[in-house]
């Protein structure tokens, strides 16, 4: 590949880490891929330098990795489309991080750079969302769900209150094709490779964002349109090119290309800032930039509310004198 960070796996090793794990179905993926093989020759192609290439955005880390990566490493045409779900509780702080990295992509890659779309979907089901309101689970609870691996909400605009074994996030990829369809309507601009940003440890958890779920889905978008051209994968995660980054190897390549992580919004939350310790999202976030020792610039709630304690204390020591 074509640099440290993007290292080429051999094919065994790949099969090693899917074997590992129990979201995975060597099975299945193989069963795919002998079906792409006999059809068409190929399972996933690499797109060529300048070809446009649609990606499934959210403003978190590792979409705007990935968003940076298709530009800056294939010298592709991204076509960012955001799925807009009409989430209240933190669609603000989201929707201003999203503004401010358009603005640095726009700047720093003026000839790739298209403005991400908003795609309107409400894709949970609203009998779900009422049995367990978000505003009646305190955030200790969700994350205590999310470490035990039973019901989470992992993320409010992709993955609202599932299960970790739910069928949500899977739904995700197929707004793609939604957005490839209205390109095509509308602009009459034909794109027929789609990419997400889910990185190898986003599977362990969540099944739908497993390396089985991502090569079922390939099959399911072409046989749901009856055309084999689609070409889907994801950035951080392709058996035919070895690729296989970890949440921190995400966040290492990220930080090489000079992405302005700590502009990204993880948190479900709505603060000011990002919490940094009560959602699941802040706490992956964090052991990302742990693991590869790469210094996270984000500003935390929870290492602000230190400091401005410290602070406090240390002046009302002080006071203690007079
Ligand atoms: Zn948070």
């Amino acid at each position: 590949m074509k640099n440290k960070i993007m290292r080429s796996w051999s094919r065994k090793k790949f099969d090693a880490y899917l074997k590992n794990r129990a979201t995975e179905d060597l099975e299945a993926i193989n069963a795919v891929d002998d079906f792409f093989l006999q059809r068409r020759g190929y399972v996933f192609k690499q797109p060529k330098a300048k070809e446009s290439v649609i990606l499934l955005f959210s403003g978190g880390i590792d979409s705007t990795v990935a968003w940076a990566t298709l530009i800056e490493l294939y010298n592709y045409k991204v076509y960012p489309v955001i799925i807009d779900r009409g989430s209240k509780r933190r669609a603000k702080r989201e929707r201003a991080a999203v503004k401010s990295l358009e603005k640095y992509f726009a700047k720093k890659y003026p000839d790739n750079y298209v403005e991400p779309f908003h795609l309107t979907v409400n894709t949970i089901a609203k009998e779900f969302s009422d049995t367990i309101n978000p505003n009646f689970v305190s955030d200790q609870e969700i994350l205590h769900n999310f470490q035990q691996n039973k019901w989470l909400a992992n993320d409010d605009s992709n993955v609202v209150l599932v299960r970790t074994r739910g069928v949500s996030p899977y739904l995700m990829p197929f707004y793609g094709v939604v957005y490839s369809n209205y390109l095509k309507f509308v602009n009459n601009i034909e794109i027929k490779n789609i990419f997400v940003g889910a990185n190898f440890t986003d599977g362990s958890e969540v099944s739908s964002q497993s390396f089985t779920a991502l090569r079922s889905t390939l099959f399911a978008i072409c046989t749901a349109t009856a055309d084999y051209s689609w070409n889907f994968s994801s950035v951080f995660l392709e058996r035919e090119t070895g690729v296989l980054l970890e949440k921190g190897g995400t966040i290492a390549l990220g930080a090489k290309l000079g992405v302005p992580l700590e502009k990204t919004w993880s948190c479900y939350g709505d603060g000011i800032f990002q919490c940094g310790d009560r959602c699941a999202t802040c706490v992956n976030r964090r052991e990302g930039f742990a693991s590869v020792g790469i210094e996270d610039k984000t500003i935390y709630w929870s290492s602000l509310k230190e400091k401005i304690l410290g602070y406090i204390k240390f002046h009302l020591s002080k006071l203690k004198f007079w």
